[in-house]
């Protein structure tokens, strides 16, 4: 400061500046201190000379936030003139911010040394310069608006201009448009005019319609009462109930005397009245008629009510129809009709039908149970109408017939294609067949047996048993007959029969021959030669070896059936077996009798009993193939172990059927047939041998070419 003033000559300075009508200020130091400030700087501020010697900021408070203090500080700092101008600083004057606009520099003040030593402020105030301006640049920019307004309203007065010869065009057509709509305007007022003389005709209808509805309302009044006379007159239960207590309103006598009750219901409510309607089915519909407006109808609807004093279920058909007054459901008419008694009888027939189910189950099971004994019996069964027609065969009666049951159902007992027989074989009368008694006399028959001759199979024999069968006004129906197959059991008592009458009369023969030649030699034994005396002995012998021989079967037979035939076993060469047969035939016959094959072989067997057995397959042969010229016996070795000795005949052959029974006791190929005679033990006691012997026996045979009978025995081992 000192320096500062020595440097200028102090007051002299001050005053200078002072009294400078530019705005001075000097500042010195970093921190902006106010070393002077002239009356025009410090009219500028609105303060007073107190504020010299304060820093700038403090001076002049308001002027934080405006850039002043801080370009000051840039000035000390950088020693750099800061110049501006037209710029804006607020300021308090007289207590007031205000904002004016200065031009001003502030200069930093150099010494000699080149140290920035004070800045000097110099300002002037170009508010009233910026103001003008500022209302030229105002006025001028208004100018270029207006004008930027003109040359708009311009474009649109030119648009305007545009769109009104445009409207102008659609004016003109708009005009042409009127005149047609002005003509179909002419043609509507006549169109309407029309209208109103059709609208003045409906109206007179509607007047007539009026009039209608008036006469109908009357009949609806009138018909009221018809309607309760209808419902008091209606055949059926009728009852009319009303409003949400189903009020009976009308009711007639039928729907009293169904319910039970007299007039006095009338008017009141109907669940009150009937109490134990309440919660049935048919109580129920009821309301839903009354509240849905549809109409119900229901049959055999069980109803309990309260009647003569007890509470009985009823059965009724009944409908419900919503009663509609004025377009509201109001009421329920119940029309009912009391089917009970039909409904009972129903019950009752169910009851009765389920009875006679259980009836026909019962029959049913007890059907299926015959039904299975029938198929399962051993009995042939079978069933005839009154006609004598068979109409059921048992499975065993198809069998024991051999038929099957549609053709057995296809013929009758007397079927004359089969030849129905007596015992004796003589055809048996059609009425004497046991279903025919039977059926003639009503009355059952047991055990009677028949033979029967089909046409393409052997015969067979029946044991019948028929009953009767009557309806139940005791009229002859038909009748069952149950059989069985018996063919065995006669052929047994038949052979048996046979058997007696063919072995007394084969026992007959040589002891006749035999009594006779002894006779002859005791009456005459000196008159005759000794020539005759020995033919008749030998004629003798011949009868008793005869005898013997035929004992010897019947002996043989019995031993065989109590098991008593015993084995004596020993080796056996079959050349010494041939030679023995050889010796014990070929006397009685003319017939060639070949022994050939293999005869070396040694057998271990019974000597006696396959000798046995070899007689008689070869006097067999040349009892029944008398035609054949040769009788050839032969053994062949059919393995290691076995030797098969074969009788070759050229005979007339078996039947086939016959064969199967051959080796049977007393079984004879022909038993009526006298040309041969014999026990029909012979084949029989043959295989019993040879079955003991380990071996078996059988025949081949062919009708008119011959019959072999062969046996085969195990050979000894060597
Ligand atoms: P029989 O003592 O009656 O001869 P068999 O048992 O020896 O009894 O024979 C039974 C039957 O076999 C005979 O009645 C006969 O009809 C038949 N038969 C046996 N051998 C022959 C044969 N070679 N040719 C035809 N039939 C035979």
């Amino acid at each position: 400061m000192i320096r500062f003033f020595n440097a200028l000559g102090t007051e002299a300075l001050l005053e200078i500046l002072n009294q400078s009508s530019t705005a001075t200020a000097i500042y010195t130091g970093s921190d902006i201190n106010i070393q002077l400030a002239n009356d025009a700087m410090l009219t500028i501020w609105g303060k007073d000379r107190s504020i010299i010697g304060k820093k700038f900021e403090d001076a002049l408070p308001e002027l934080k936030g405006q850039p002043f203090t801080q370009l000051l500080k840039n000035v000390w700092e950088t020693a750099e003139t800061y110049e501006a101008v037209s710029t804006p600083a607020t300021l308090e004057i007289d207590g007031e911010m205000v904002t004016s606009y200065f031009d001003f520099i502030y200069q930093p003040i150099i010494d000699n040394k080149g140290e920035i030593y004070c800045i000097l402020h110099t300002a002037s105030d170009v508010t009233e310069r910026e103001r003008a301006w500022k209302l030229l640049h105002e006025k001028e920019q208004t100018e270029q608006q207006t004008n930027e307004e003109l040359t708009a309203l311009n474009e649109e007065i030119l648009s305007t201009n545009e769109e009104l010869s445009a409207l102008n065009k659609e004016y003109t057509a708009t005009n042409g448009q009127l005149d047609e709509t002005n003509k179909e305007l002419q043609q509507t007022i006549i169109d309407l005019n029309n209208s109103n003389k059709i609208l003045e005709f409906r109206n007179r209808e509607l007047k007539e319609l009026n009039e209608t509805i008036l006469q109908l309302n009357k009949k609806l009044s009138d018909s009221e009462i018809s309607f309760s006379n209808l419902i008091d007159q209606a055949p059926v239960a009728t009852l009319l109930v009303k409003g949400d207590d189903f009020i009976i309103t009308m009711i007639n006598a039928s729907m009293l005397e169904l319910i039970g009750k007299d007039q006095s219901v009338i008017g009141k409510p109907l669940f009150d009245e009937l109490p134990e309607l309440k919660g049935q089915l048919a109580a129920n519909m009821l309301i839903e008629t009354y509240q849905k407006g549809k109409s119900h109808t229901d049959y055999s609807n069980p109803v309990l009510l309260n009647r003569r004093g007890s509470l009985e279920k009823g059965y009724f058909n009944f409908t419900y129809t919503p009663f509609i007054e004025n377009g509201k459901v109001t009421g329920v008419i119940d029309m009912a009709m009391e089917v009970t008694p039909q409904m009972i009888a129903i019950e009752e027939r169910d009851k009765i039908i389920l009875e006679k189910s259980d009836l026909e189950e019962t029959l049913r099971k007890s059907e299926q149970r015959l039904q299975s004994i029938l198929e399962t019996m051993a009995e042939g069964v079978g069933v005839i109408d009154n006609t004598g027609q068979l109409i059921y065969a048992n499975p065993m009666a198809q069998q024991i017939l051999g038929l099957s049951e549609s053709v057995i159902k296809g013929r009758t007992f007397d079927d004359p294609k089969w030849q129905n027989l007596r015992l004796d074989g003589t055809p048996l009368p059609a009425e004497e067949h046991p279903m025919a008694i039977m059926m003639a006399t009503g009355k059952p028959v047991f055990d009677h047996e028949i033979g029967v001759q089909p046409p393409d199979r052997e015969r067979f024999y029946i044991s019948i048993n028929a009953a009767p069968i009557f309806d139940k006004e005791g009229n002859l129906s038909g009748g069952i007959g149950t059989f069985m197959d018996v063919t065995t059991r006669r052929m047994i008592t038949q052979g048996k029969d046979d058997f007696i009458s063919i072995a007394s009369h084969e026992l007959k023969t040589p002891v006749t021959a035999l009594k006779a030649s002894l006779q002859l030699l005791q009456r005459s034994h000196d008159k005759f030669s000794s020539e005759i005396r020995t033919k008749l002995l030998d004629q003798s012998i011949k009868s008793l070896d005869k005898l013997s021989h035929l004992l010897t079967d019947l002996l043989d037979t019995t031993r065989i059936e109590q098991g008593q035939l015993k084995l004596v076993k020993r080796p056996l060469i079959i050349a010494e077996l041939f030679e023995d047969c050889r010796s014990s035939v070929i006397q009685n016959t003319a017939q060639q009798i070949i022994f050939e094959g293999d005869t070396s072989q040694t057998l271990e067997a019974d000597h006696q009993q396959i000798g046995q057995v070899m007689v008689n397959f070869i006097t067999n042969a040349i009892k029944y193939a008398p035609e054949s010229d040769k009788i050839i016996i032969k053994a062949d070795r059919v393995s290691d172990h076995e030797i098969k000795i074969s009788v070759i005949d050229h005979g007339l052959g078996i039947p086939q059927e016959k064969v199967q029974h051959l080796f049977e006791r007393y079984y004879r190929t022909n038993y009526h047939g006298q040309k041969f005679t014999g026990l029909g033990l012979g084949l029989y006691i043959s295989a019993e041998i040879i079955k003991n012997h380990g071996g078996k026996i059988g025949v081949d045979t062919e009708l008119n070419v011959g019959s072999t009978f062969w046996f085969t025995l195990p050979l000894t081992s060597e």
